[in-house]
């Protein structure tokens, strides 16, 4: 069980990586003082410290969409950038949640890696919280599979598979818990796949709760990425005290297994069933059936162990990747006039 503990004392630790990190002034003050640097101006106020984009350098254009925590607009800030505007009206003053947006922004910072978003700070004007990212120029998995009805051929499907478990595999590797793995946070740009939103859930869940408090608030097409153990710690009205749902790296494979079924099916498991009948098959262990899925026997078994009910029989990212090495490949005739478009990272 590898959850990422969120405590109010502003520090944060996993059990595959006990080092408790420090979110405080020195951490994120990144040139306090430094002589000669006008764009980072000396702060003096303690809440100010915690700013790594002044508001002001921030040039917010037009919103891009509504995701379930705040809205995205198109932005600069030395180039195109992202900008996820954190929708805090009703816990805008609590310290709480200062806390936890902190402690995210610090597990944001911790990552480099191709295909994971670029994290370029954060920014803190009161009533708004603020994640600066590259502005990601290709789609989302979710627009290919799901509007544009793409279809991936296997080489295609099993590429983008390998660069999600590499993603996925060095969040794990440096205590990240996704906890939000969907294709629409997986971006496709000229073959190369980004992740985004890693280790946002917990703000997320704290924006969102008792918005609308009639009965499970869930968005559309989440549950199928939750595992049976968070599944059945689903209950009616979130309130605040209520436990942290359960996410772990196992719970991310499973989402992982959604994905690898959305890529070779173009849909999502369960498909037009209402939540009340998902909930109640996935927390007895009941999967979507694979009857009619035109697939080899390694591929459906990459399925089904990634949507094992128990989290132990899930494998991790690492297994994942030798697995689909494996899976044998077409041998595609290249033609200079039809170059298949692999980035560099896919073809080796
Ligand atoms: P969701 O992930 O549920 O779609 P988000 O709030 O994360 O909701 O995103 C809202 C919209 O902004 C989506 O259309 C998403 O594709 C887009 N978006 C989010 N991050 C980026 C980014 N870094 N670059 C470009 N578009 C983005
Ligand atoms: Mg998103």
């Amino acid at each position: 069980d590898r959850t990422v503990s969120v405590s109010g004392s502003g520090s944060v630790s996993t059990d595959s990586e006990r080092t408790p990190v420090r979110v405080d002034s020195q951490d994120s003050q990144v040139s306090d003082g430094e002589p000669g640097d006008s764009r980072w101006p000396r702060q003096n106020s303690l809440s100010m410290r915690e700013w790594d984009i002044p508001y002001d350098e921030l040039k917010i254009g037009e919103p891009i969409g509504t995701g379930r925590f705040g809205t995205v607009y198109r932005g600069n800030w030395h180039g195109d950038v992202a900008i996820k505007v954190l929708n805090m009206d009703y816990y805008l003053d609590d310290d709480k949640t200062l806390e936890a947006f902190k402690l995210e922004v610090a597990t944001f910072r911790k990552t480099r890696h191709e295909n994971l978003v670029l994290f370029m700070g954060a920014c803190m004007k009161p009533p708004r919280l603020a994640i600066v990212t590259s502005m990601s120029k290709g789609m989302t998995l979710y627009t290919h599979i799901h509007l544009r009805k793409d279809k991936f051929n296997m080489n295609k499907t099993t590429i983008i598979a390998q660069q999600i478990s590499q993603g996925m595999g060095y969040l794990h590797a440096r205590g990240i818990v996704h906890k939000d793995l969907k294709s629409k946070n997986i971006f496709l740009e000229n073959g190369k796949v980004v992740i985004t939103d890693f280790g946002l859930f917990s703000v997320t869940k704290l924006c969102y709760g008792n918005r609308t408090g009639n009965g499970l608030s869930i968005p559309p097409g989440w549950l199928c990425y939750l595992a049976p153990e968070i599944v059945r710690r689903l209950r009616p009205r979130h309130n605040r005290d209520q436990e942290e749902l359960p996410f772990t790296d196992s719970s991310d494979v499973y989402a992982f297994g959604t994905v690898w079924y959305e890529l070779l099916c173009g849909e999502w498991p369960f498909k037009g069933q209402p939540p009340e009948a998902i909930i109640w098959q996935v927390g007895k262990g009941m999967k979507q059936t694979l009857a009619n899925l035109q697939a080899s026997r390694d591929v459906k078994d990459i399925l089904m162990l990634c949507w094992s009910y128990h989290p132990e029989n899930r494998p991790d990212f690492a297994k994942l990747l030798t697995t689909l090495e494996k899976l044998p490949r077409k041998r595609l005739a290249r033609s200079p006039s039809h170059p298949i478009h692999l980035s560099r990272s896919a073809e080796s």
